[in-house]
């Protein structure tokens, strides 16, 4: 009977961010296949004495596929570690379908993206009420194109958060972008190396203006998260809208309204 193989997102790099179900997993695995020094930490951490654990930086991806598919006709327990959640920016369809095809079983356990972690890193919030509840996961072209429609500069033009992966070589596309959609020179940008790396993390904070200088400055030139959003800096805003969750005149599923609601203008 061949094993299982389990696409497990490591998270953002602290060992502590994987999920209670990638650790017990790694635990009990025979084989992992990491993805580059992003992971290897929590792959030797939590895995078994005797453990089959392979670095796949240097792998083709039907390297890869041969490397899973023979651990899996060895161990009922195979893990291919990712960084972050598997399903951003992975390459999980392109390595599944050939398992599949190959009648062999696999499945998913997502993972804290590092998009999550840089936010948590400089305390900041994805969303925030009245200023934007939608969070736009992107990237600008670089070798691999952008599908129609999704050029950062009419992503931008929503106002929203947006969580730029696989752009800090690229951040002067980044900045045209922003420019090109309407934002100011002053709007806040975010960029934060290695969030949740232990000893290792950099938060760089800018504007549209000096966001590229400051990272130089930092030398910062991968494994990097770019944010630029309304919510940025909200913590030291003077005022604020409530958020109707926990306002108390706010009545829902859980919880009635203690105040009269204020009249609406
Ligand atoms: N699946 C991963 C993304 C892989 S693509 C996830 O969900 O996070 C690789 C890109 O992710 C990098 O170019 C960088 O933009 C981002 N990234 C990965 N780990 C990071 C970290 N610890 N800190 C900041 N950005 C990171």
């Amino acid at each position: 009977m061949p094993g299982k193989i389990w696409f497990v997102g490591a998270g953002p790099g602290d060992p502590d961010l994987i999920t209670v179900k990638g650790r017990h997993l790694l635990e009990q695995a025979g084989a992992v296949l990491f993805a580059g020094s992003l992971v290897d930490r929590a792959a030797t951490l939590y895995a078994p004495p005797g453990c089959d654990i392979r670095d796949s930086k240097d792998m083709t991806l039907e390297a890869m596929v041969d490397w899973l598919s023979a651990a899996a006709a060895r161990h009922a327990t195979v893990v291919r570690l990712q960084t972050g959640d598997p399903g951003l920016y992975g390459t999980l369809i392109e390595l599944t379908r050939p398992l599949t095809a190959a009648g062999i079983e696999w499945a998913v356990v997502p993972g804290v993206s590092s998009a999550m972690a840089a936010m948590a890193a400089a305390r900041e919030t994805l969303t925030l009420p009245e200023v934007t509840q939608t969070v736009i996961f992107t990237r600008v072209a670089g070798r691999t194109p952008m599908p129609p429609g999704e050029d950062l500069a009419a992503l931008a033009a929503h106002k929203t958060t947006l969580c730029i992966y696989l752009s800090i070589t690229l951040l002067h596309k980044v900045q045209d972008a922003l420019r090109a959609a309407g934002w100011p020179e002053t709007a806040p940008i975010l960029v934060v190396q290695k969030a949740s790396w232990p000893g290792e993390e950099k938060i760089v904070r800018g504007t549209l203006a000096d966001i590229k200088q400051r990272c130089q400055a930092e030398k910062i030139a991968s494994q990097a998260m770019i944010v630029a959003s309304p919510t940025l800096g909200a913590a030291d805003w003077p005022e604020l809208a409530r958020s109707k969750l926990y306002d108390p005149a706010f009545a829902h599923r859980f919880r009635s309204a203690t105040l009269a609601p204020e009249p609406s203008a």
